[in-house]
């Protein structure tokens, strides 16, 4: 008989999370780098990439626009 009757979730520090970019399930831990997001990836913004055709607002004219003086 041994003691390694460890119930499942228990094995250590980390939990389960859901990825705040592309919600897939993923860990939060110390063998996650990148918590809480999934990947390195969705924690540098990669998502946005996609994102940004689900989130694309129509450019509206903006009053504050004559203030640009900074040039391109
Ligand atoms: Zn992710």
């Amino acid at each position: 008989m041994s003691a390694s009757a460890i119930p499942p979730g228990l094995q250590g520090p980390e939990r389960d999370i859901t990825c705040p970019a592309c919600r897939k399930p993923c860990k939060y831990g110390p063998s996650n780098e990148a918590r809480p997001f999934c990947s390195l990836r969705c924690r540098n913004g990669d998502f946005g990439a996609w994102a940004t055709e689900s989130y694309r607002v129509p450019a509206a004219p903006d009053p504050t626009a004559e203030q640009d003086s900074e040039g391109d």
